[in-house]
């Protein structure tokens, strides 16, 4: 049986995700209305876009008119600190240790950078992997992180997806990109870059990832029920209350 086109093609976002849950998006299952953290993430999407490219940022609270002063509240913060670090788009590194130890500041050449830049390449067996970096340029990838949480795996992870992204779609042309998160969602912007190692570990982890997703989607399209699983992501998933309470 040939796999569904909508099952070909993957987003580096959808990695990890419960083996269920992607099997209920296949079938085109009812999905519950988005709650306030997907809502805010969209006016945050939206925002930055406006920022990144020069426009005066319109926050729309239509779709939850009710939380507007929660959402407000959310938004504002990490929009700001988006907007003083395009001003001033600093990495400051710690090298070295003990008595040794100092601060390194560099400010970054953002010139050129493509805004929000769809990329897809070719992972085989007829698969294709989409993903979107925040900034690319020719040496550089950018993402703003508006969480709490600062340089987790799916963050290393995403980087590097981008830049074997940026290199196929020949928008990299550096050999050896650099990578950086902006983490938005503190008292002021902060920048990571990743290192070496980190880089290597983040591929292995990405293409292990790939493979295992891919497996799903086969077995998905082949009509094979896929297993549940619980964890704290259930509470974002649009499925939740329909089909994993036995309803
Ligand atoms: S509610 Fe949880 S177990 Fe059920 S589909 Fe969603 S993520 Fe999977």
């Amino acid at each position: 049986m040939s796999i569904h086109w909508m099952l070909s093609t993957f987003r580096v976002s959808e990695l990890d995700k419960c083996p269920r849950q992607i099997e209920l998006k296949f079938k085109g299952a009812k999905e519950l209305s988005p709650h306030f953290i997907q809502i805010s993430g969209k006016i945050v999407h939206a925002t930055t876009k406006d920022i990144l490219e020069g426009r005066e940022p319109k926050l729309d609270f239509s779709e939850f008119p009710e939380a507007k002063i929660e959402l407000e509240l959310e938004v504002a913060k990490p929009m700001d600190n988006l907007q003083a670090w395009l001003k001033n788009p600093i990495l400051i590194k710690t090298l070295g240790r003990g008595a040794k130890k100092q601060e390194v500041k560099e400010i970054l050449d953002l010139g050129g950078a493509l805004i929000e830049k769809e990329m897809f390449i070719d992972v085989g067996d007829g698969f294709i992997f989409q993903g979107r970096a925040d900034l690319i340029t020719s040496d550089k990838v950018i993402d703003f992180k508006t969480g709490l949480k600062r340089n987790t795996k799916e963050h290393r992870r995403q980087l590097v997806a981008y830049s074997i992204m940026g290199k196929q779609n020949g928008i990299i042309t550096n050999s050896n990109p650099r990578l950086f998160n902006v983490f938005l969602g503190g008292e002021a912007p902060m920048a990571f870059e990743l290192d070496a190692e980190e880089k290597i570990d983040a591929e292995a982890d990405m293409w292990e990832a790939v493979e295992k997703h891919k497996g799903i989607l086969t077995l998905v399209g082949k009509g094979v029920r896929m297993p549940c699983k619980i964890s704290f992501d259930c509470v974002y998933c649009p499925y939740i209350g329909i089909i994993c309470r036995g309803v």
